[in-house]
């Protein structure tokens, strides 16, 4: 983006904006003169990249992305259950979930207006399954029973690394309303739940303008262009997009507790075909799979992104989000390195090699050698 004047701050979306708060100097626009006193202040404390092979946690998981959409629509199978698909929000579905869940919720009550104490079951326990399940249950008092080959932590959404972006998720342009929708209120309601369920505030510096925050609103994510990024020696020009991280450690198991604690069973079962889901007992099936959608109702269009992480340990004096070319999402529980979008993999293993390159990428970025991402962070191979 090319700036023209000096004497305001730029803030997408936001109007002439306040100025640039802690760390990171707004790019000052007006006739010439120097940056403001304050572009230099306030650095931000830079990650400790120590990695250890052999000890360092790694991890691997298959984002469940979805060509043209994701889906979410209802289905109703021959006997006349009725099934509502919630799946395939690729890099996105922590983001998508509370507004998903209210989606799931309006479709099933333009079949069912008083679904009150109705059994309904919900196929899949990660973000998308223990979120539905709780707005069933909490709001429409619905007799809800999840269903899932795997529980927290042996789920993909327990692997995602927790910002609220709209990253790797693809939408029809002429459902772009509803997309908003389902942003707005996937917002409204992580901030109402708050860090109980492991939700708080946090700013994403970036060295470029990030493509996963483009169709946010910003009134949700505000965004201000930076002279220079609150880093040293990383202090280019960049911008810094006021986010919030759900950590998801605490945001899921808090979910899971409280289903527990309102009575909601949850049950061991993988489902190989459609049989088998016509088979339970409820007549209103919430299908929340995932990528393992694919095994019940086959679906061309899912063709899941691998991402790798490399979980260093916690460092809580660092207290922002760092994304762009890799990422570095500090949280409670660890460090999260990521940003590999890996389209030809079908396994869930990470490889050490590119873990350690990975670290040593985000090094470099750090340390001001490089700020582009490598080739096989994000191509075919
Ligand atoms: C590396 C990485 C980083 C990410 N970072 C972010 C981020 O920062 N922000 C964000 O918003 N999103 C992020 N994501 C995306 C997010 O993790 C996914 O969109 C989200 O987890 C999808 O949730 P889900 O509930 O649909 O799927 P899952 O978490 O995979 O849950 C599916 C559930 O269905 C069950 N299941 C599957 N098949 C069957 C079957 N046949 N029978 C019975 N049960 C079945 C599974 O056991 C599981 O319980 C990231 C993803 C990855 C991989």
């Amino acid at each position: 983006m090319k700036l023209a004047r000096r004497g305001f701050l730029r803030v997408i979306g936001g109007g002439l904006a306040t100025p640039a708060l802690s760390g990171g100097a707004a790019w000052s626009q007006s006739s010439g003169s120097s940056p403001p006193a304050d572009a230099f202040a306030a650095y931000e404390p830079n990650p400790d990249f120590t990695y250890v092979p052999g000890l360092t946690p790694l991890k691997a998981a298959l984002r469940p992305y979805r060509k043209k959409t994701y889906r979410l629509e209802k289905q109703v199978l021959s006997g006349g259950k009725l099934v509502i698909h919630n799946y395939g929000h690729g890099g996105a579905g922590i983001t998508m979930s509370w507004g998903c869940a209210q989606e799931v919720a309006d479709i099933l009550m333009a079949q069912y207006p008083n679904p009150a104490g109705k059994p309904v079951a919900v196929l899949g326990a990660g973000v998308m399954g223990l979120t539905a399940a709780t707005w069933l249950t909490e709001k429409l008092r619905m007799q809800v029973t999840v269903y899932s080959k795997h529980l927290i932590p042996h789920t993909t959404s327990s692997i995602a690394g927790g910002q609220f972006a709209a990253s790797k998720v693809a939408f029809q342009a002429s459902e772009k309303d509803k997309f908003v929708r389902i942003l707005r209120r996937s917002h409204k309601e992580h901030g109402l739940r708050g860090s109980a369920y492991g939700v708080s505030p946090r700013d994403n510096y970036s060295l470029i303008e990030l493509p996963s925050f483009a169709e946010v609103p910003p009134d949700l994510v505000p965004r201000t262009q930076l002279y220079r990024l609150p880093f040293s020696p990383m202090n280019r020009s960049g911008w810094k997009y006021a986010t919030l991280l759900v950590e998801p450690p605490i945001f899921l198991t808090k979910l899971q507790q409280e289903l527990q604690k309102n009575g909601v069973q949850f049950v061991y079962q993988e489902f190989f075909d459609e049989d088998q889901v016509r088979a339970l007992a409820p007549d209103i099936i919430i299908n929340c799979a995932g990528a393992g959608s694919d095994a019940i109702w086959p679906d061309p269009d899912l063709t899941p992104i691998k991402g790798q992480l490399v979980w260093l340990p916690a460092q809580p004096r660092l207290q922002y989000l760092f994304s762009g070319s890799g990422y570095v999402f500090p949280r409670a529980d660890c460090v999260v390195i990521g940003g590999t979008e890996e389209t030809s993999y079908t396994d869930d293993d990470p490889d050490p090699q590119r873990c350690a390159a990975l670290v040593q990428h985000l090094k470099d970025v750090f340390d001001g050698v490089t700020t582009i991402a490598p080739r096989w962070m994000i191509q075919d191979e």
